[in-house]
């Protein structure tokens, strides 16, 4: 098979899980969602019968709830099935996918003529896991014998994991059964739950500036006027978009087809279309020329959604971008100050996106919960919403169009589910689940200043910070030593770059909250973390583009300001580390120490007082120059977050491939079990300050293969702990053992959540 056929099937594959992901999100009612996946699996991948048995635990058999092509209605005529019959009750027994291939060969065949079974001869059969309970299984047959391959496998894994949380959901919208449930119209929704908790409220919709317009209250406006600024608006839009394109055009800051967006976009402003739907909404309603551009904007984005062409479709977007450009210039018109629409107490923010000059949305205290389209677990609005301990779920592609400002929305961040419109029962359910999950919460608090278990295993536990919230929390939980200060945070709250005393005082002020350490990370910029005032090229694939180090090497006026203000900090008598983030060359380190040299003679820093110099391993080629880098560096800090994603070539946060990103990976922890061993052969100081560090399951897996200085947010300090003081050598050797020689990611995770339970269920309950 050519190349071209593997990456048409690869992409071909993950537009089945793509679908069947949409169809779970659009679609009502557990018959529909099932039927609908069956269907859908049954025609993309050619199998001439898929089905799906249910556990049901009162009776301790599988039934058939749904099927595409035994002849039968699961309905009307329910098939069961013991534990111990057929290759489907076999599959159930051991938990663990199973592919035959002449079927009738297999000593556990059983064959259903009732439902026509007999001619099936390739047979997959995969569990459907919920936190490692069996509670189904998702089975495909087909009459030719054929080898299913394990591209197939994989997909028959991923919709079966997409299934358990529907059958957990389905199972507790069951029980609380009453016929005005589906009258009611709860909705349902999976994502993936990125911050544990559960959060009931109601939806703050944040669109930028088009949520802004359109919640505000109409007022009757002359049209004659508004068609003015309207058209004063369109001219300096289209100036600036004339000039931006003469802009990249000349400095080839762009790819062609990147600028290519920006002419559409010219020709959409000069264009007639716009202009008059503009110009006829004034004429019509009497509204304001922004609540104008708003309604017709909308009107042909809608246009655009509702094409059957994909690619059409996401043309809406550029529409809505278009739209934030002309009210920009509109409200600048005005007063050249953009105000902000607050979220209301105990509001539920949606997005399709957070970026950084809107993150400080977040430090109001009335968001309980964060719901972000896209975005995955170490997306930085994620990494806040878990320093603020609020429930955040990310992955819901369209959830800003499928629900409505001031909707009701419940939010469980650990499954990824969220409810619009929940009744009654169902929010007196979360409430009940609410409340168990504020006891175990407190249970584990109270060992959250308890190190008794980190010093008998001899672990240093250090805080990773960004905001001031970290430091209270910090401090609350006696944390001395900050193993990660993540300054880009501290620079998006300016408004241009900050001066070197503007940097010092940021430095100084965290600091001075310490008695230990601060690790500083040199501006970790570019891809996902932009600053509002700088202007960063577009590229390609910016993940492997100009950001962290990179960033710093091409702009070293702005990293010798940094490395300036943390040395004039160390010259006030506060204890730093320089950590630089991203390193793939030895010269960037290299350049990186003489500048730091340098400076600290400028200052006047003795050489016996300038700080620790580190790296970050985050990219898997540092491991095969360990020794040179341990030449000219004192310590090391891996960052999960990173090195997973280059491990595994998985953008940490894309919603199309987040169930390839795992820190439980073999190839992952193999790796970290090698990084470990080099560095202790090297005598070399290591930490782990990724996300991994500060979950149970991730710390448990650490601290098994050897890493004794993990960096945490601090608000899981106290979950690091309470799991320290639960496990010794022995379990942490067993785990080792196991994690290092088991083939399988699935397989890992199982034993992983296995392990804490047996250790203490609260671990999974917090996880
Ligand atoms: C990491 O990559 O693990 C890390 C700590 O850096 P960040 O999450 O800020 O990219
Ligand atoms: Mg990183």
């Amino acid at each position: 098979m050519s190349t071209g056929n593997l990456i048409d099937r690869a992409d071909f594959h993950l537009k089945i899980v793509q679908e069947i992901s949409d169809l779970v999100n659009k679609s009502t009612g557990l018959n529909t969602i099932l039927k609908r996946v069956v269907n859908k699996v049954a025609s993309s991948l050619h199998f001439d019968v898929v089905s799906v048995y249910v556990w049901d635990e009162q009776n301790q058999q599988l039934y058939l709830r749904s099927t595409k092509g035994l002849s039968v209605n699961p309905l009307k005529d329910p098939i069961t099935l013991k534990p111990n019959e057929g290759l489907t009750g076999l599959v159930f027994q051991k938990s663990r996918p199973l592919t035959v291939m002449p079927a009738s060969k297999h000593r556990r065949y059983k064959y259903f003529p009732e439902i026509g079974e007999e001619e099936y001869e390739s047979y997959i059969g995969v569990p459907i896991l919920l936190q490692n309970r069996c509670v189904g299984v998702l089975v495909g047959q087909t009459k030719e014998k054929r080898v299913i391959n394990p591209a197939e496998e994989m997909i028959f894994e991923i919709i079966a994991s997409r299934l358990a949380g529907l059958l957990e959901v389905a199972d507790r919208l069951e029980r609380l059964k009453t016929p005005s449930i589906v009258k009611h119209e709860t909705r349902t929704y999976q994502g993936k739950g990125v911050s544990t908790g559960i959060a009931i409220g109601n939806v703050f919709l944040f669109r930028g500036l088009f949520q802004q317009i359109s919640s505000e209250e109409s007022e009757k406006s002359d049209p004659k006027v508004e068609k003015i600024r309207i058209t004063e608006a369109l001219s300096d839009v289209e100036a600036d978009l004339e000039n931006l394109v003469k802009t990249l055009d000349s400095k080839k800051l762009l790819s062609k087809a990147e600028i290519e967006i920006f002419r559409a976009h010219l020709l959409v402003i000069q264009g007639k279309t716009l202009r008059n739907t503009m110009y006829e909404k004034l004429k019509q309603k009497n509204i304001s020329a922004e609540l104008a551009v708003v309604e017709a904007i909308e009107d042909i984005a809608e246009q655009f959604e509702s094409l059957p062409d994909r690619y059409l479709r996401e043309k809406a977007q550029d529409f809505r971008d278009i739209g934030e450009r002309i009210l920009h210039e509109l409200l600048k018109l005005d007063n050249g100050n953009v105000q902000m629409v607050e979220p209301e107490e105990n509001s539920i923010l949606v997005a399709n996106d957070i970026g950084p000059s809107f993150i400080s949305m977040l430090f109001n205290n009335s968001v309980s919960a964060v719901v972000i389209e896209k975005g995955g677990e170490t997306s930085h609005a994620v990494i806040i919403a878990k320093s603020l301990g609020i429930p955040a779920v990310v992955g819901i592609n369209n959830i800003c169009n499928l629900i409505k400002p001031g909707d009701k929305l419940i939010v469980d961040g650990k499954t990824g589910f969220i409810f619009t419109n929940p009744d009654e029962s169902l929010i007196s359910e979360y409430k009940n689940s609410y409340s168990n999950i504020i006891k175990i919460r407190e249970v584990i608090d109270r060992e959250g200043n308890k190190k008794s278990g980190e010093k008998r295993l001899g672990v240093k536990l250090t805080a990773n910070i960004g905001f001031p919230i970290d430091i209270d929390s910090a401090k609350q939980y006696g944390i001395q030593n900050v193993g990660l200060f993540r300054t880009e945070f501290a620079f998006t709250q300016f408004e241009k770059w900050p001066k070197v005393r503007e940097q010092l005082r940021i430095y100084k002020n965290v600091a001075k909250n310490f008695d230990g350490y601060i690790t500083v990370r040199t501006l970790d910029i570019g891809a996902d973390k932009l600053l509002p005032y700088f202007d960063f090229p577009k590229e390609e694939n910016p993940l492997l583009g100009l950001r962290a180090i990179r960033f710093s090497m091409e702009y070293l006026d702005l990293f010798k300001d940094q490395i300036k203000a943390i040395l004039l900090a160390t010259k006030k008598g506060y204890k730093f580390k320089i950590l630089l983030p991203m390193i793939t060359n030895l010269w960037e380190v290299e350049t990186a120490k003489g500048i730091v040299g340098n400076l600290a003679k400028e200052v006047g820093i003795s050489s016996a007082d300038i700080p620790p110099l580190g790296v970050m391993m985050e990219v898997p080629a540092m491991i095969y120059q360990l020794d040179e880098y341990n030449d000219l560096v004192d310590f090391i800090s891996i960052g999960t977050n990173d090195l997973i994603q280059y491990v595994l070539a998985v953008d940490r946060n894309s919603n199309m491939v987040r169930h390839l990103y795992s820190g439980f990976h073999p190839a992952v922890l193999r790796l970290l079990n090698d990084v470990y061993i080099k560095t202790q052969y090297l005598g070399m100081d290591v930490s782990v300050c990724g996300e991994l560090a500060g979950t149970p399951s991730g710390a448990l897996c650490l601290l098994s293969l050897g890493y004794n200085q993990l960096s945490a947010s601090p608000a899981n300090v106290p979950t690091i702990r309470y799991l320290c003081n639960r496990i010794n050598k022995d379990l942490l050797n067993t785990v080792r053992h196991k994690i290092l020689n088991t083939r399988k990611k699935s397989d890992i995770e199982r034993f992983i959540i296995e392990t804490l339970e047996s250790i203490d269920p609260a671990l999974i309950e917090i996880e």
